[in-house]
């Protein structure tokens, strides 16, 4: 056996000829063995390089790099592709897009900017219904469909619609040479599918592929993974049906089917041994799960002890859940020995849930992050400036153009912007190559054109600079001038609604460039990165160029001491000693859609695995809240707890947990603290 594997961790790990699929509960290892299996195949003589390791988040990729490096050190752990699908899209579109007409500087559009080129396709400004449609396209792009297949499959009239818009959507992004998230594994599909020497080269660079969560992969993903490792199928799987929570994005259990169909000598592990929970915790997960379905039966115990009752907090409003929340949080802080914040975290169903919870965590001056959440980059001011950085990577990129062109704006009124973009229409060029044409001073007045040519003058000397500024002080110095000159301070004065506001915003905007210029430099740690591989000095404009994507795939960790605010979605592969699933509620978790009842048998399961996933991130405690009474708009809704407090089959004398008493002995541990203080004080 290898060090820190048992039996059946270690086989999976040896197997290195072939494929393997490692099937097993929570918290059984399956993160691991992946991560020891990077080090086995490089002891056993494969090149780093030739290894790629496939996580589900950006954060589980920089977290796997962190432990590889502990294994095999920090100059291999570089040359190991570690990262998602989705960066490892960029990485072979970059390389290999050409053959499908894509220039390397091509731009990655957010949800957003997908969202308003879907409105614009589809002549609507509702969003509702744009959304749908963005949800459709999005699905039928990961079911590896294009425009004309989606219309053949189209059943309902806003499907068949949704298929029309879609056509004009993909022709948009071609001529934008931008492309969105789902195309970051459907392109590289296709250059593998089509393009035969482009094949031929991945399987021959790639010795061993591995792929964690392999539960929650979509079909393109699953036939990319098979294109990848071609016929010799030297690929580890790990995943566990039981914690697929995805199929609402299109990930599909039938991947996991598929494995042993397609690979007829796919050898099979099961961990049974759960390291991670104490047996209270892991009865109670056991519980939930039971009545779905099983797809592979697998049995789940652990050795680390019966341990502290799984517990309810039974709570009148929100308001008080989240105060009890926190005083929960603050007793277990006085435990012996003391656990740290970052030991803690509270999960929820839905984002909006973190509201409360932020607002008494602040008030008990806990520190804490949300993560999964509203992220930095999300915020207005820093999306402003990605823009910019959008707009000089990409130049057809029409919706980083009218972001960097109005913010601030130059003195370039929405009549002119409109005029230039009836312009762009009719010529059907991009508002930037609009910007320059020729034609374009018969059709505008000379007031709006100066205003124009100034910005155009901008951008291209600013394109310049930003293309010499190499390294971190030439980048630093570069973005401090470009602030100034954009006059972006008193732009953020001018939009925001106090001083106060505006200057969070301006802090927000220093801790971005400063972080910007710190990639310049290159001496970034990979882990910060999105999958990309940072080592030497860079110019600002190649900076740039990866922004797009970072700023909406990287969730930026700072490993700082604090409570962990997440969703359950973005709870997956975490663990912390101390777990509280808060608003476990009858209608949020499982989640019920408007006004649908009964909630959908199939819906149900994936909110019990849901559940499930929550509790299993529990090391030593858990406890689960709900809240008697919610606010819903203005008015007050009677609360139920959730159907999966009673599947966790709590006893019951157990699970009571006595707020007063606990509250007593807080003060009086808070008493005899502030006694011996002052006594060493004297
Ligand atoms: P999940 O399904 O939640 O992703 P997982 O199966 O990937 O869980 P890991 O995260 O790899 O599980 O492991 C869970 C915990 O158990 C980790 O803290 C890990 O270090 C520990 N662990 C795994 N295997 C062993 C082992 N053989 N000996 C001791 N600790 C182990
Ligand atoms: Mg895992």
């Amino acid at each position: 056996m290898s060090a820190g594997l048992n039996l059946a961790q270690t086989q999976a790990v040896h197997h290195i000829h072939g494929p393997s699929l490692v099937l097993a509960g929570a918290g059984s290892g399956k993160t691991r063995v992946i991560t020891q299996k990077i080090a086995h195949l490089i002891d056993k003589g494969l090149a780093p390089s030739r290894i790629a390791a496939i996580t589900f988040t950006n954060k589980a990729a920089a977290e796997m790099r962190e432990r590889a490096k502990g294994l095999i050190g920090g100059k291999a752990v570089k040359e190991v592709i570690i990262c998602t699908f989705h960066s490892l899209g960029v990485r072979m579109v970059r390389e290999d897009g050409e053959v499908l007409g894509l220039k390397a500087k091509f731009s990655i559009l957010d949800s957003d900017d997908v969202l308003s080129i879907i409105k614009e396709c589809g002549g609507t400004t509702d969003s509702a219904l744009a959304k749908q449609w963005q949800w459709t396209i999005s699905r039928w792009k990961n079911e590896g469909l294009n425009a004309d297949e989606a219309l053949k499959v189209a059943q309902s009239d806003v499907e068949k619609v949704a298929a029309l818009v879609m056509a004009r959507y993909e022709e948009r992004l071609t001529a934008y040479q931008s492309v969105d998230f789902d195309d970051l594994v459907g392109l590289p599909l296709q250059l593998l599918r089509h393009h035969q020497e482009v094949r031929e080269k991945w399987q021959a660079r790639l010795g061993h592929v591995l792929v964690d969560e392999y539960q929650d992969t979509n079909a393109t993903q699953y036939e990319l993974l098979k294109l990848l490792v071609g016929e010799r199928g030297h690929f580890t799987a790990v995943g566990d049906d039981d914690q697929s929570i995805y199929g609402w994005r299109g990930a599909t259990l039938d991947n996991l089917k598929k494995l042993p169909v397609d690979f007829p000598n796919l050898n099979i592990i099961k961990l049974e041994q759960n390291y991670r929970s104490t047996s209270a915790i892991l009865r109670a997960a056991n519980h939930v799960i039971g009545p779905n379905p099983k797809l592979f039966p697998k049995t789940l115990y652990s050795e680390l002890g019966e341990g502290e009752p799984v517990r309810v907090l039974d709570c009148d409003s929100e308001e008080h859940e989240a105060e009890r929340v926190v005083a929960r949080l603050m007793s277990l802080r006085a435990g012996n020995p003391m656990p740290e914040w970052r030991d803690f975290a509270i999960l929820y169903r839905a984002n909006h849930q973190a509201k409360p919870l932020e607002k008494a965590l602040r008030k008990a001056q806990i520190p804490y992050k949300v993560s999964g959440g509203t992220s930095f980059f999300d915020r207005s001011e820093i999306k402003d400036l990605c823009g910019w950085f959008r707009l000089w990577s990409n130049e057809n990129d029409d919706p980083a153009f009218l972001r960097a062109v109005t913010s601030p704006r130059r003195g370039i009124g929405h009549q002119t912007l409109a005029q230039l973009g009836d312009f762009a229409g009719q010529m059907k060029i991009s508002l930037f190559a609009a910007l320059f044409s020729p034609m374009l001073p018969t059709r505008l007045s000379a007031r709006a054109l100066g205003g124009l040519n100034e910005f155009g003058r901008l951008l291209n000397d600013l394109h310049y600079r930003a293309s010499h500024a190499i390294g971190s002080e030439a980048a630093r110095q570069f973005l401090t001038d470009w602030l100034e000159e954009i006059n972006f301070e008193n732009y953020l004065l001018d939009s925001s609604d106090s001083p106060t506001i505006a200057a969070t915003r301006w802090g927000n905007v220093m801790e971005f460039c400063d972080w910007m210029a710190q990639r310049a430099g290159g001496d970034v740690d990979p882990s910060e990165g999105a999958g990309g591989i940072v080592t030497e000095a860079k110019s600002l404009l190649e900076v740039a160029q990866t922004i797009a994507l970072l700023s909406t795939l990287t969730e930026r960790e700072k490993d700082h001491d604090v409570v962990t605010l997440s969703t359950l979605h973005a709870s997956k592969g975490l663990e912390w000693p101390h777990v509280v699933l808060a608003g476990v509620n009858e209608g949020i978790l499982p989640f019920q859609q408007g006004d649908e009842t009964p909630i959908d048998n199939s819906r149900i399961e994936e909110e019990r695995r849901l559940m499930y996933v929550g509790i299993t991130r529990a090391q030593r405690t858990l406890a689960v809240s709900w809240a008697r009474r919610r606010k819903k708009g203005r008015d007050w809704v009677a609360g139920k707890p959730s159907r999966f407090i009673g599947e966790m089959k709590l006893a019951a004398e157990t699970a009571k947990e006595d707020p007063r008493a606990k509250l007593r002995a807080l003060r009086e541990e808070f008493a005899r603290k502030a006694a011996a203080n002052e006594q060493t004080s004297l």
